[in-house]
Protein backbone atom coordinates (compact mmCIF):
# COMPACT_ATOMS: atom_id res chain seq x y z
CA UNK A 1 0.00 0.00 0.00
CA UNK A 2 3.14 2.84 1.02
CA UNK A 3 4.58 1.33 -2.36
CA UNK A 4 1.48 2.13 -4.34
CA UNK A 5 0.95 5.38 -2.47
CA UNK A 6 4.25 6.76 -3.33
CA UNK A 7 4.28 5.46 -7.01
CA UNK A 8 0.55 7.37 -6.77
CA UNK A 9 2.39 10.65 -5.46
CA UNK A 10 5.48 10.54 -7.69
CA UNK A 11 3.43 10.43 -10.89
CA UNK A 12 1.57 13.43 -9.66
CA UNK A 13 4.86 15.25 -8.85
CA UNK A 14 6.28 14.42 -12.49
CA UNK A 15 3.25 15.43 -14.57
CA UNK A 16 1.87 18.61 -12.36
CA UNK A 17 3.08 21.74 -13.50
CA UNK A 18 6.68 22.96 -11.92
CA UNK A 19 5.10 26.59 -11.16
CA UNK A 20 2.25 24.29 -8.82
CA UNK A 21 4.66 22.36 -6.91
CA UNK A 22 4.76 25.36 -4.18
CA UNK A 23 8.29 26.05 -4.67
CA UNK A 24 9.77 28.39 -2.06
CA UNK A 25 13.49 28.90 -0.80
CA UNK A 26 12.04 29.86 2.18
CA UNK A 27 10.98 27.48 4.53
CA UNK A 28 13.26 24.51 2.96
CA UNK A 29 16.77 22.99 3.35
CA UNK A 30 17.88 26.43 1.30
CA UNK A 31 16.69 28.71 3.49
CA UNK A 32 19.72 28.62 6.14
CA UNK A 33 22.37 27.87 3.05
CA UNK A 34 21.54 31.47 1.69
CA UNK A 35 21.52 33.12 5.17
CA UNK A 36 25.10 31.85 6.08
CA UNK A 37 26.15 33.06 2.56
CA UNK A 38 24.59 36.48 3.43
CA UNK A 39 26.69 36.60 6.27
CA UNK A 40 29.83 35.41 4.19
CA UNK A 41 29.12 38.54 1.75
CA UNK A 42 28.99 40.63 4.96
CA UNK A 43 32.15 39.60 6.38
CA UNK A 44 33.79 39.87 2.95
CA UNK A 45 32.64 44.02 2.58
CA UNK A 46 30.49 43.73 0.03
CA UNK A 47 28.12 45.99 1.30
CA UNK A 48 26.11 47.78 -1.54
CA UNK A 49 25.25 45.08 -3.56
CA UNK A 50 22.12 42.50 -2.12
CA UNK A 51 21.91 40.13 -4.51
CA UNK A 52 18.04 38.73 -4.91
CA UNK A 53 18.13 34.53 -4.34
CA UNK A 54 15.38 33.01 -6.41
CA UNK A 55 14.43 29.26 -7.77
CA UNK A 56 14.98 28.89 -11.36
CA UNK A 57 15.78 25.88 -13.50
CA UNK A 58 19.30 25.99 -12.91
CA UNK A 59 22.37 27.83 -11.94
CA UNK A 60 22.35 31.33 -12.83
CA UNK A 61 22.67 35.55 -13.08
CA UNK A 62 20.68 37.06 -16.02
CA UNK A 63 23.23 39.49 -18.14
CA UNK A 64 22.37 43.31 -16.05
CA UNK A 65 20.48 41.91 -13.46
CA UNK A 66 21.92 41.02 -9.64
CA UNK A 67 19.80 38.31 -8.99
CA UNK A 68 20.81 34.65 -8.44
CA UNK A 69 18.68 31.59 -9.65
CA UNK A 70 19.00 28.67 -7.77
CA UNK A 71 18.05 25.22 -9.39
CA UNK A 72 14.65 24.55 -7.95
CA UNK A 73 15.55 20.74 -7.76
CA UNK A 74 17.68 22.08 -4.71
CA UNK A 75 14.56 22.82 -2.96
CA UNK A 76 13.71 19.59 -1.76
CA UNK A 77 15.40 16.07 -1.26
CA UNK A 78 12.41 14.34 -3.36
CA UNK A 79 13.10 16.58 -6.40
CA UNK A 80 17.14 16.09 -6.13
CA UNK A 81 17.03 12.66 -6.15
CA UNK A 82 14.57 12.74 -9.27
CA UNK A 83 17.08 15.41 -10.78
CA UNK A 84 19.97 12.98 -10.25
CA UNK A 85 17.83 9.19 -11.50
CA UNK A 86 16.73 11.72 -14.58
CA UNK A 87 19.70 13.81 -15.60
CA UNK A 88 22.26 12.41 -13.56
CA UNK A 89 24.34 15.01 -12.45
CA UNK A 90 23.13 17.36 -9.53
CA UNK A 91 25.06 21.08 -9.23
CA UNK A 92 25.36 21.04 -5.36
CA UNK A 93 24.18 19.10 -2.77
CA UNK A 94 25.57 19.51 0.23
CA UNK A 95 25.74 23.02 2.07
CA UNK A 96 28.79 23.33 0.92
CA UNK A 97 28.65 22.59 -2.61
CA UNK A 98 26.13 24.92 -2.86
CA UNK A 99 27.83 27.32 -1.06
CA UNK A 100 30.77 27.43 -3.75
CA UNK A 101 27.95 27.63 -6.46
CA UNK A 102 26.56 30.73 -4.42
CA UNK A 103 30.12 32.12 -4.79
CA UNK A 104 30.40 31.69 -7.99
CA UNK A 105 27.21 33.26 -9.08
CA UNK A 106 28.05 36.41 -6.79
CA UNK A 107 30.60 36.73 -9.63
CA UNK A 108 28.45 37.29 -12.07
CA UNK A 109 26.43 39.40 -9.98
CA UNK A 110 29.44 42.10 -9.26
CA UNK A 111 30.67 41.69 -12.38
CA UNK A 112 26.95 42.86 -14.14
CA UNK A 113 26.44 45.19 -11.05
CA UNK A 114 29.29 47.05 -11.55
CA UNK A 115 29.43 46.34 -15.45
CA UNK A 116 33.03 45.20 -14.74
CA UNK A 117 33.34 44.12 -18.25
CA UNK A 118 33.92 47.93 -19.39
CA UNK A 119 37.02 47.97 -17.23
CA UNK A 120 39.81 47.96 -19.64
CA UNK A 121 42.09 46.00 -17.07
CA UNK A 122 39.24 43.63 -16.37
CA UNK A 123 39.49 42.66 -20.44
CA UNK A 124 43.06 42.54 -20.19
CA UNK A 125 42.71 39.73 -17.75
CA UNK A 126 39.72 38.28 -18.59
CA UNK A 127 38.96 38.86 -22.10
CA UNK A 128 36.48 40.52 -23.87
CA UNK A 129 32.75 39.91 -22.77
CA UNK A 130 31.68 39.60 -26.81
CA UNK A 131 33.96 36.47 -26.57
CA UNK A 132 31.16 33.76 -27.83
CA UNK A 133 29.53 31.46 -25.48
CA UNK A 134 30.34 28.12 -26.05
CA UNK A 135 28.64 25.24 -24.58
CA UNK A 136 31.56 22.83 -25.78
CA UNK A 137 34.61 24.54 -24.95
CA UNK A 138 37.98 22.56 -24.53
CA UNK A 139 39.92 23.12 -21.69
CA UNK A 140 43.10 22.34 -21.03
CA UNK A 141 43.13 20.51 -17.36
CA UNK A 142 45.59 22.29 -14.91
CA UNK A 143 46.12 25.43 -16.92
CA UNK A 144 48.13 27.81 -14.51
CA UNK A 145 46.59 31.21 -15.74
CA UNK A 146 43.34 30.16 -14.26
CA UNK A 147 41.72 29.65 -10.86
CA UNK A 148 40.32 26.22 -9.81
CA UNK A 149 37.10 26.22 -8.11
CA UNK A 150 33.68 24.64 -9.27
CA UNK A 151 34.61 20.89 -11.37
CA UNK A 152 35.11 20.54 -14.68
CA UNK A 153 37.80 23.66 -15.48
CA UNK A 154 34.88 26.19 -15.50
CA UNK A 155 37.12 29.24 -15.55
CA UNK A 156 38.02 28.39 -19.02
CA UNK A 157 34.76 28.08 -20.19
CA UNK A 158 34.08 32.18 -21.38
CA UNK A 159 35.60 35.55 -19.69
CA UNK A 160 32.74 36.04 -17.47
CA UNK A 161 33.31 32.51 -16.14
CA UNK A 162 37.30 33.07 -15.46
CA UNK A 163 35.97 36.67 -13.32
CA UNK A 164 32.86 34.42 -11.12
CA UNK A 165 35.58 31.97 -10.85
CA UNK A 166 38.19 34.12 -9.80
CA UNK A 167 35.88 35.94 -7.67
CA UNK A 168 34.93 32.70 -5.90
CA UNK A 169 37.94 31.75 -4.56
CA UNK A 170 38.88 35.18 -3.16
CA UNK A 171 35.53 35.02 -1.45
CA UNK A 172 36.22 31.77 -0.49
CA UNK A 173 36.43 31.86 3.92
CA UNK A 174 39.54 29.85 4.44
CA UNK A 175 41.43 29.90 1.21
CA UNK A 176 44.60 31.40 1.28
CA UNK A 177 44.80 32.33 -2.40
CA UNK A 178 47.64 34.56 -2.02
CA UNK A 179 50.12 31.71 -1.09
CA UNK A 180 48.06 28.97 -2.98
CA UNK A 181 48.47 31.12 -6.08
CA UNK A 182 51.64 32.13 -5.69
CA UNK A 183 53.15 30.20 -8.37
CA UNK A 184 50.73 30.84 -11.11
CA UNK A 185 51.30 34.16 -11.60
CA UNK A 186 48.68 34.70 -14.81
CA UNK A 187 45.89 33.90 -11.90
CA UNK A 188 47.68 35.56 -8.80
CA UNK A 189 47.37 38.88 -11.71
CA UNK A 190 43.31 38.25 -11.47
CA UNK A 191 42.72 37.56 -7.95
CA UNK A 192 44.56 40.38 -6.96
CA UNK A 193 42.81 42.87 -9.52
CA UNK A 194 39.49 41.05 -7.75
CA UNK A 195 40.94 42.10 -4.27
CA UNK A 196 41.59 45.69 -5.45
CA UNK A 197 38.60 46.16 -7.26
CA UNK A 198 36.27 44.80 -4.09
CA UNK A 199 38.53 47.05 -1.69
CA UNK A 200 37.64 50.11 -4.38
CA UNK A 201 34.16 49.07 -4.87
CA UNK A 202 33.28 48.78 -0.69
CA UNK A 203 30.96 51.86 -0.29
CA UNK A 204 30.49 52.30 -3.47
CA UNK A 205 26.92 51.65 -4.79
CA UNK A 206 26.13 49.53 -7.76
CA UNK A 207 25.43 50.45 -11.23
CA UNK A 208 22.93 47.96 -12.15
CA UNK A 209 20.12 47.35 -9.50
CA UNK A 210 17.61 45.08 -11.74
CA UNK A 211 16.72 41.33 -10.13
CA UNK A 212 14.00 40.13 -13.28
CA UNK A 213 14.65 36.82 -12.43
CA UNK A 214 15.12 34.59 -15.70
CA UNK A 215 12.65 31.28 -15.93
CA UNK A 216 11.58 31.83 -12.02
CA UNK A 217 9.86 28.90 -10.78
CA UNK A 218 6.40 30.25 -10.38
CA UNK A 219 6.07 30.62 -14.01
CA UNK A 220 7.32 27.17 -15.36
CA UNK A 221 4.28 25.88 -17.17
CA UNK A 222 5.59 22.64 -18.10
CA UNK A 223 6.05 19.42 -15.84
CA UNK A 224 9.18 17.70 -14.82
CA UNK A 225 8.22 15.08 -17.17
CA UNK A 226 8.94 18.07 -19.59
CA UNK A 227 11.52 19.18 -17.97
CA UNK A 228 13.79 16.46 -18.12
CA UNK A 229 12.56 15.23 -21.72
CA UNK A 230 15.47 15.91 -24.13
CA UNK A 231 18.16 15.58 -21.93
CA UNK A 232 20.20 13.04 -23.70
CA UNK A 233 22.29 13.90 -26.32
CA UNK A 234 23.66 11.38 -29.37
CA UNK A 235 26.96 9.88 -29.44
CA UNK A 236 29.15 8.10 -31.62
CA UNK A 237 30.98 5.02 -29.80
CA UNK A 238 34.40 4.55 -30.67
CA UNK A 239 35.20 1.12 -32.77
CA UNK A 240 37.27 -1.39 -30.62
CA UNK A 241 35.93 -0.66 -27.31
CA UNK A 242 34.74 -4.31 -26.77
CA UNK A 243 38.57 -5.10 -27.03
CA UNK A 244 39.52 -2.73 -24.13
CA UNK A 245 36.41 -4.32 -21.99
CA UNK A 246 37.99 -7.74 -22.96
CA UNK A 247 41.48 -6.38 -21.80
CA UNK A 248 40.11 -5.54 -18.44
CA UNK A 249 37.84 -8.03 -17.81
CA UNK A 250 37.45 -12.15 -17.93
CA UNK A 251 35.56 -13.72 -20.37
CA UNK A 252 32.94 -15.97 -18.45
CA UNK A 253 34.67 -19.69 -17.61
CA UNK A 254 37.48 -18.71 -18.99
CA UNK A 255 40.02 -17.62 -15.68
CA UNK A 256 42.58 -15.46 -16.98
CA UNK A 257 43.58 -13.88 -13.76
CA UNK A 258 45.25 -16.90 -12.04
CA UNK A 259 46.47 -15.10 -8.72
CA UNK A 260 42.64 -15.58 -7.69
CA UNK A 261 40.35 -18.08 -6.75
CA UNK A 262 37.62 -15.73 -6.24
CA UNK A 263 33.93 -16.25 -7.72
CA UNK A 264 33.23 -14.23 -11.03
CA UNK A 265 31.27 -11.07 -10.82
CA UNK A 266 29.50 -9.53 -13.51
CA UNK A 267 31.34 -6.72 -14.81
CA UNK A 268 28.19 -5.15 -15.99
CA UNK A 269 27.09 -4.46 -12.58
CA UNK A 270 30.42 -3.15 -11.54
CA UNK A 271 30.08 -0.86 -14.29
CA UNK A 272 26.39 0.72 -13.99
CA UNK A 273 27.73 0.87 -10.42
CA UNK A 274 30.16 3.18 -11.22
CA UNK A 275 27.98 5.61 -13.39
CA UNK A 276 27.39 8.21 -11.10
CA UNK A 277 30.72 8.45 -9.40
CA UNK A 278 32.45 8.63 -12.86
CA UNK A 279 30.11 11.15 -14.08
CA UNK A 280 31.30 13.55 -11.57
CA UNK A 281 34.84 12.69 -11.71
CA UNK A 282 35.44 12.68 -14.40
CA UNK A 283 34.21 15.93 -15.43
CA UNK A 284 35.72 17.21 -12.70
CA UNK A 285 38.80 16.78 -13.80
CA UNK A 286 38.60 16.03 -17.20
CA UNK A 287 35.85 19.06 -18.43
CA UNK A 288 34.09 16.10 -20.10
CA UNK A 289 30.08 16.65 -20.01
CA UNK A 290 28.56 14.21 -17.09
CA UNK A 291 25.96 13.54 -19.49
CA UNK A 292 28.06 11.91 -21.79
CA UNK A 293 29.99 10.04 -19.52
CA UNK A 294 26.67 8.76 -18.34
CA UNK A 295 25.86 7.32 -22.52
CA UNK A 296 29.37 6.18 -22.73
CA UNK A 297 29.62 4.14 -18.90
CA UNK A 298 25.88 2.82 -20.01
CA UNK A 299 27.40 1.59 -23.42
CA UNK A 300 30.10 0.25 -21.70
CA UNK A 301 27.98 -1.60 -19.88
CA UNK A 302 26.09 -2.80 -22.45
CA UNK A 303 28.82 -4.23 -24.19
CA UNK A 304 30.29 -5.89 -20.93
CA UNK A 305 26.62 -7.67 -20.48
CA UNK A 306 26.78 -8.50 -24.43
CA UNK A 307 29.96 -10.02 -24.04
CA UNK A 308 29.52 -11.88 -20.54
CA UNK A 309 32.57 -10.26 -18.84
CA UNK A 310 33.12 -11.03 -15.51
CA UNK A 311 36.21 -9.90 -12.82
CA UNK A 312 36.95 -11.73 -9.76
CA UNK A 313 35.27 -10.85 -6.66
CA UNK A 314 38.53 -9.94 -4.53
CA UNK A 315 40.09 -7.70 -7.54
CA UNK A 316 37.25 -4.98 -7.85
CA UNK A 317 39.67 -2.14 -7.10
CA UNK A 318 42.04 -3.36 -10.02
CA UNK A 319 38.56 -3.48 -12.12
CA UNK A 320 37.54 -0.30 -11.21
CA UNK A 321 40.97 1.87 -11.45
CA UNK A 322 41.18 0.11 -15.21
CA UNK A 323 38.01 1.02 -16.28
CA UNK A 324 38.17 4.44 -14.83
CA UNK A 325 41.44 5.09 -16.84
CA UNK A 326 39.61 3.90 -19.74
CA UNK A 327 36.29 6.57 -19.78
CA UNK A 328 39.00 9.30 -18.75
CA UNK A 329 41.21 8.26 -21.72
CA UNK A 330 38.25 8.69 -23.60
CA UNK A 331 36.44 11.54 -22.44
CA UNK A 332 39.79 13.26 -22.92
CA UNK A 333 39.57 12.49 -26.85
CA UNK A 334 36.23 13.77 -26.89
CA UNK A 335 37.49 17.15 -24.94
CA UNK A 336 40.19 18.31 -26.85
CA UNK A 337 39.00 16.57 -30.38
CA UNK A 338 35.16 16.76 -30.42
CA UNK A 339 34.90 13.37 -30.90
CA UNK A 340 35.58 9.70 -28.85
CA UNK A 341 36.78 8.58 -32.38
CA UNK A 342 40.49 10.99 -33.02
ZN1 LIG B 1 28.87 31.27 -14.33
Amino acid sequence: MALEMASFHEKNLASTPIRDLGLTIEGTRLEPIVDEFKKELERAGIQRLRPRFYLSTEWGVAFDTVAIGIPFYLARPDLTQLHAERHGHVEGFSPGDILRYMRHEMGHVIEYGYRLYDDSEWVNLFGSITQPYVEEFRPAPFSRRYVRHLPGWYAQKHPDEDWAETFAVWMTPGVDWKSEYADRPAALAKLNYCDRTMSRLHETDPLVTSSEPDEEVSQLSYSLDQFYRDTTVEDEYPVGLDGALKAIFEDLGVPEDTTSTAPRLPASALIRRLERALMANVYRWTGHFPERTRILVRHLAERAEKLNQVYPADREVPATVALTTLVTGLAMNHVHRGSYLP
